[in-house]
């Protein structure tokens, strides 16, 4: 479920799809929309398709010059919020890595970190988000913040033995190392 409103995804393809793009129903009754290509300045005809086979719309573009890489930045915005993620922009969240970080004891910084990439952000945006220096997230991807101790930090030649993504096997400073 996609749509900025909340319509069903039947109504949001018929609605908000066709408002945005100048779409219309096919003739022959399957189901489908088409409209012309919606790269500006292109506008090849009838060259956009979607219908509503599941969940969500699906698209797919016939333009001999623009390709989905080329459409989707233009539908997002053309749809404002209305066009379905790309299902490989988040991948499902394991519930048992999420118990296991809970529960790993990392500082707060490194969990939040691996939660937000688990949320689907890449490392750099997620330090970003959290506000975390350059100079300071080594010692935050090796959960060594937040009053770790000068043994701890000594132990420089123990950095990356800890994982936060995958198994999510988080070893919490000065624990089973
Ligand atoms: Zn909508
Ligand atoms: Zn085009």
């Amino acid at each position: 479920m996609t749509c900025r409103t909340g319509l069903l995804p039947e109504d949001c393809a018929a609605d908000h799809w066709c408002a945005a793009l100048g779409g219309e129903r096919t003739a022959d009754g399957n189901g489908q929309w088409r409209a012309n290509c919606p790269y500006p300045g292109c506008g090849a005809e009838r060259a956009l398709e979607w219908d509503m086979p599941g969940k969500s719309v699906r698209w797919k573009t016939f333009c001999g010059y623009h390709d989905k890489e080329a459409l989707r930045p233009v539908l997002a915005e053309r749809l404002k919020g209305c066009l379905p993620r790309r299902r490989s922009d988040r991948t499902p969240i394991d519930h048992d890595d999420l118990i296991a970080l809970a529960l790993s004891g990392a500082p707060p910084m490194t969990m939040k970190l691996a939660m937000l990439q688990m949320g689907g952000m890449r490392t750099a945006e997620a330090f970003d988000k959290l506000g975390v220096r350059r100079e300071n997230r080594a010692r935050v991807i090796a959960g060594r913040t937040g009053g770790a101790s000068k043994r701890i930090q000594n132990r420089r030649s123990q950095e990356g033995l800890i994982h936060l993504t995958g198994s999510a096997t988080l070893i919490p400073p000065g624990g089973i190392l």
